[in-house]
């Protein structure tokens, strides 16, 4: 039988115990509930020999959770006139059936392989290790659905079913479907093993029916499921106990807002046809409107915003106002998660905390995200993002007292080596960075061995134990273990694992690493991260969470049409109108659930908002329809708006504009200067205070591919060994001791051998480079072109008379500034060549083309670099160039055109000497304390560092304008 009860029912009268035997009891779910299931307890549990007796231990009430007990005790204590109790048994479903949970990774393991194994299945869901395990997921869930729906007659559910697929396709489609229903049904019927899932908590509830000793009461607030009556009428009639399942009434909840039912009218009757919304609002407004009507008015608002950080400001507004206006338990409900993380960061911000129990997924945290790093950084083969991400979490390598400057010199390492990934690349490279002494480097390559030993060991396939013991010494040899068991989210972590290893440790199912890989995220993903450490007012929770609960306030967050319905996904595996036969649910289901959430809770909050992000991006996005029905019912029928737009700042801040800068700074001026500095002196003030005084840098960041840089360098390499040995003019006097005289003693030039050996040393400088850097090869093959071109132009400089005196040579040289101090002039020159008569040619290596470095050359004294060159040797060099080195333009004639020198203006010593002249005007007057304005040309600033940092390109504020004028 069904009862409607959507008042308090009266102690005195009872709630007739007798008449609830096997029945559904509806209440109102808002603040009669409580009341009137403690009144139901009570006189249930009444013994009649003795209904004087306090004694509820017979009574057994299965709550949705356990946050509903201590709720569930209070009203018990206010329905018994405060006197005290022996509480009746309140637990949840499964706690009451004692159900294990290890049984469901087992049920999961065998689906997924048998899964695995149909072909089938591959072809049609694709044999991704994540979505195999996904679909398991999911065929799981479903059975479970099937096996409680199906009450114990499988044979005849199957029936039922083929007869729905029938009947809601058409013949073809049903033919389709028939082998996607058949792995279903093969499966389900495979898995209604008594030891496994739902089949298992139905047996344990078949037991507990017969050895029930006492009444039952369900509390099954979104309503019960047919096969949660059949249960409640098997308990009352093999126990002779009442068996009551308590749901909500939505009639009941309407009685004081007849606007609830207005807006939602399927609320009451879900399949009938409601008038149209114009009607109901009428029939609003009248009831509103009767004399000494007593309805409560709708107590929402709705804010409605821009863009994400305005709507995230609204509600943390709303919610410091909520507490400043007293209010003890505010329950902020994370529709839009996003919106909501940063809603709770705003509020951090200000010192309120929130206890968040809206179950952000364990996935979605940074514990599990260490864990999941180290299973990405073995697949990757020690990529190096995935392995200075996993280096530098918080939750790994707790035992080093040093972990930073470790994890600096391995990221240090792969930047110089340009490391991208590969095991013995990251090994050697750290192994170098050792053997050149660097003093954090022994630790890091210690730790580097550590991890690639052990990553070794997860390459092999194995069964899912040896993994999850593999992932157990990870925990411990990686330091990982100590870092999870210090944070709340952390132990979780732990615990979740512990769990799956506890659950399938005897497992025979064999994986590889993707596929354990697929079956840890996806436990990550199931599992909340359940942090519940902070006690505070303000509760992060789920519109399921507000359910039967009391708050003071509530805010909804995200409340657009994106969020609210929240969509729940069935699987896709049966069709809904199939669902809808077979009595599952559905999404229409899914819908009405959170329509009477919602209800319940503007029912029952005395104050409510909700926040919607009226725009995303340049889309609008539209109010959740839940809600624009009740903005529209309520503005048909007159009442007060709901929806309220951003109110006008009460600060009004002007606009300021700031100048481009022009900082002053004698203090810092460096002690050296190179040829690059004084590049950017000239090029712009404001860039030499910010690269050479301040020393600011970009950081570097590893490259995802060789660029021209690296050809730069390996081409300055390949020369510099080339002369170094093998044309080295050994009776040339060092650099800087007077003049040099070509003797009979330098090797003679044949191009032939000069090619056979400059090919030599490509190839063994390129030979450990490949280890490391595949990428290179290119690089390779294009210096292997330049060759026969550069040997043509060496031939034809040897007998110019010029031999290669020194390369890669650093110079220094003081230099005194006027009004007193001074500093060094430091540079590294690619190369000095000299003649028979003693003068010095210094060239410069360039890969760029020939005809940008003319051009840069043609005015004397904006391209500098020769010409501090020339300030730096003494006895000075006659002339200086570049020495431009490009692809051959005809492939057909490798020889010609490679190389082309582009001299310095000439002549040299004059402008060398101009630059000196100008170097140490403008250093002694930065040193006196001259501003630096930022004013280089647009070609410098396009490629500049410090674009923006230095305003270059704003303008100044009108005041500012005018003041300048006048002054
Ligand atoms: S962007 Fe231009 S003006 Fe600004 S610092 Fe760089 S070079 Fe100078």
């Amino acid at each position: 039988m069904q009862k409607t009860q959507g008042a308090l029912p009266d102690p005195a009268a009872g709630s007739g115990v007798d008449d609830v035997a096997d029945s559904e009891l509806r209440l109102a779910p808002d603040g009669r509930w409580w009341p009137a299931v403690a009144a139901l307890v009570r006189d249930l549990g009444r013994d009649p020999e003795n209904p004087d007796a306090r004694d509820l231990r017979r009574v057994v009430v299965i709550v949705p959770g356990m946050l509903y007990a201590p709720m569930l005790r209070e009203a018990l204590h206010d329905a018994l006139g405060g006197d005290a109790c022996i509480a009746p048994r309140v637990l949840t479903l499964d706690a009451w059936a004692d159900v294990e949970p290890a049984l469901v990774q087992k049920q999961r393991a065998e689906l997924f392989q048998a899964l695995r194994d149909s072909t089938w299945v591959r072809e049609r869901f694709g044999s991704q290790a994540g979505a195999l395990w996904a679909l398991a997921r999911d065929i799981a869930f479903l059975s479970d659905e099937l096996t409680l729906a199906a009450c114990g007659a499988a044979e005849a559910f199957e029936g039922r079913w083929r007869a729905a697929v029938q009947h809601n396709f058409s013949h073809r489609a049903a033919a389709a479907g028939d082998l996607q229903s058949q792995l279903v049904l093969a499966l389900w019927r495979a898995g209604l093993s008594p030891e496994l899932g739902a089949a298992h908590l139905r047996e344990r509830l078949e037991q507990r029916a017969r050895r029930a000793e006492g009444p039952l009461v369900w509390l099954a607030p979104q309503g019960a499921a047919p096969w949660q009556h059949a249960f409640c009428r098997a308990y009352s009639t093999s126990s002779r106990q009442p068996a009551c399942l308590v749901v909500a009434d939505p009639q009941a909840l309407g009685d004081q807002r007849p606007w609830l039912l207005a807006a939602w009218p399927e609320l009451t009757a879900p399949d009938a046809m409601a008038p149209p919304i114009a009607a109901r609002a009428r029939s609003l407004a009248l009831t509103m409107q009767a004399p000494q009507s007593a309805v409560q008015r709708p107590q929402l608002q709705i804010l409605r915003r821009d863009s994400l950080e305005e709507e995230a400001a609204a509600a943390a507004g709303w919610t410091v106002d909520r507490l400043r206006a007293g209010c003890r338990s505010i329950a902020l409900v994370a529709l839009d998660r996003l919106t909501a993380r940063r809603v709770r960061a705003l509020l951090d911000r200000v010192g309120i905390l929130v206890a968040d129990e809206s179950g952000w997924k364990l996935s979605t945290t940074s514990a599990a995200a260490a864990v999941m790093r180290w299973i990405d950084l073995v697949i990757s083969d020690f990529e190096h993002r995935d392995l200075l991400d996993w280096l530098r979490s918080p939750f790994t390598l707790a035992c080093e007292d040093d972990k930073a400057t470790i994890v600096e010199s391995i990221g240090s390492a792969l930047l110089e080596d340009g490391v991208h990934a590969g095991m013995p690349a990251v090994r050697t490279a750290v192994a170098r960075r050792a053997r050149a002494g660097a003093a954090t480097a022994t630790a890091a390559q210690r730790v580097i061995e550590q991890m690639v030993g052990l990553a070794h060991s997860w390459q092999a396939s194995g069964s899912l134990g040896r993994f999850l013991g593999l992932l157990n010494s990870t925990f411990d040899q990686m330091g990982m273990r100590l870092a999870l068991a210090a944070d709340p989210v952390g132990r979780n972590v732990l615990t979740a694992v512990q769990q799956l290893h506890d659950q399938l440790i005897g497992s025979p199912l064999r994986l590889d690493l993707v596929e354990f890989r697929a079956l840890l995220a996806e436990h990550f993903e199931e599992l909340g991260s359940g942090s519940r450490d902070i006690d505070s007012p303000v509760v992060m929770t789920t519109l399921a969470g507000t359910r039967l609960r009391r708050f003071d306030a509530a805010l909804l967050i995200g409340a657009d049409a994106d969020h609210l319905p929240g969509t729940r996904s069935s699987g896709g595996l049966l069709a809904n109108s199939v669902r809808r036969e077979l009595g599952l649910r559905t999404e229409a289901d899914s819908v009405r659930e959170q329509t009477l959430d919602l209800a319940g809770l503007l029912a029952t909050a005395p104050a409510v908002a909700a926040t919607w992000r009226c725009r995303r991006h340049d889309e609008p996005l539209p109010l959740s329809p839940l809600l624009d029905r009740l903005v529209l019912l309520t503005e048909l029928a007159g009442l007060e708006p709901l929806v309220h737009g951003p109110i006008a700042s009460w600060h009004r801040v002007p606009a300021t504009v700031s100048l481009p800068r022009t900082p002053s700074a004698a203090g810092l001026l460096p002690q050296g200067i190179s040829a690059s500095a004084c590049q950017d002196l000239i090029d712009c003030p404001y860039r030499f205070f910010g690269l050479r005084m301040l020393g600011l840098r970009e950081i570097p960041h590893l490259r995802p591919k060789p660029d021209k840089r690296d050809f730069g360098l390996l081409l300055h390499a390949v020369l510099f060994e080339y002369h170094r040995t093998h044309r080295p003019d050994t009776q040339v006097a060092p650099v800087g001791m007077g003049a040099a005289a070509r003797t009979d003693a330098t090797p003679r030039f044949t191009p032939g051998a000069a090619h056979v050996q400059l090919r030599r040393v490509v190839d063994e400088l390129f030979a450990p480079l490949l280890q490391q850097q595949p990428a290179l090869i290119g690089y390779r093959q294009r210096l292997r072109t330049l060759l026969p071109g550069y040997v043509e132009w060496l031939r034809t400089s040897e007998q110019d008379g010029w031999r290669w005196q020194a390369g890669e040579l650093m110079l220094r040289r003081p230099w005194a500034l006027a009004g007193g101090g001074g500093l060094e002039l430091q540079g590294r020159i690619d190369r000095i060549d000299v003649n028979a008569q003693g003068q010095r040619r210094i060239l410069d290596y360039k890969a760029r083309d020939v005809a940008s470095l003319r051009k840069s050359q043609r005015e004397p004294g904006e391209d500098v670099q020769l010409l501090f060159y020339g300030l730096l040797l003494d006895p000075p060099a006659q002339e200086a160039a570049y020495l431009s080195v490009q692809r051959p333009p005809d492939p057909r004639i490798p020889g010609r055109k490679v190389v082309n020198l582009v001299p310095a203006p000439a002549p040299f010593a004059e402008h060398v000497s101009a630059l000196a002249t100008r170097l140490g005007e403008d250093l002694a007057r930065i040193a006196a304390g001259a501003s630096l304005p930022a004013n280089g040309a647009e070609t410098i600033c396009r490629r500049c560092e410090l674009r923006s940092l230095c305003r270059r390109g704003f303008t100044a504020p009108k005041s500012k304008q005018r003041d300048d004028r006048a002054v």
